[in-house]
């Protein structure tokens, strides 16, 4: 069974004037099925890892062969950090989570304005490329953070619960060198009933 891309659970023109059209179709189409098939075409070099869960594979990544290593880390991350990015964005998003995430939230953050200046802040200073997290550690932990590259949270057993996408390639066209108007639209189209969803899980 190989792993498929999982289709935009919206149009893609539905989070503009956030994120444009023209992002989302190279997005998804280009980028996330890129990984979708390196990682495809890594796991066929060894086959005993199919059935494996994406997730599972970066989990173990040790002990995956180290000759696809490298690309099970690069294009699995890529594979589920995009398909988490694509569930935590809605064109009916924004606002304030509520509810048990919200007091998780102001438990571990203070408030949520907090929680938002530390994530953008993460997002922001990440240089390169990479992502900002909202995540649970090892521990259980909510944490904020950022990853270079497509570093998954799950190499290290963390679990993602909100991320954005800092690659030049999910903002240039419309904002150009402009990361911090980005960053700011982004809490304009975030899920939070994904995201409360997704903690929920992770919690139970
Ligand atoms: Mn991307």
């Amino acid at each position: 069974m190989a792993f498929e891309l999982p289709p935009l659970p919206y149009g893609y023109d539905d989070l503009a004037p956030t994120i444009g059209g023209d992002t989302m179709r190279v997005h998804h189409d280009k980028h996330h099925a890129g990984y979708t098939r390196n990682l495809n075409a890594a796991i066929e070099k060894h086959p005993e890892f199919k059935g494996l869960s994406a997730e599972d594979l970066l989990r173990n990544l040790a002990s995956v062969p180290g000759d696809i290593r490298t690309a099970v880390q690069n294009n699995g991350g890529g594979y589920v950090n995009h398909a988490l990015f694509w569930e935590v964005m809605s064109p009916h998003g924004g606002g304030t989570p509520d509810g048990a995430l919200a007091a998780a939230i102001d438990a571990a953050f203070g408030n949520f304005d907090d929680f938002a200046a530390q994530f953008s802040r993460a997002a922001m200073t990440r240089f390169g490329s990479g992502w900002a997290w909202l995540a649970l550690d090892a521990f259980g932990k909510l944490v904020v953070y950022s990853t270079a590259n497509q570093e998954s949270p799950y190499l290290t057993n963390f679990i993602p619960l909100l991320g954005l996408d800092v690659w030049e390639h999910a903002y240039y066209l419309n904002y150009q060198n402009r990361r911090g108007d980005y960053v700011a639209a982004f809490w304009n189209v975030v899920n939070w009933d994904a995201v409360a969803a997704k903690w929920v899980a992770a919690t139970r």
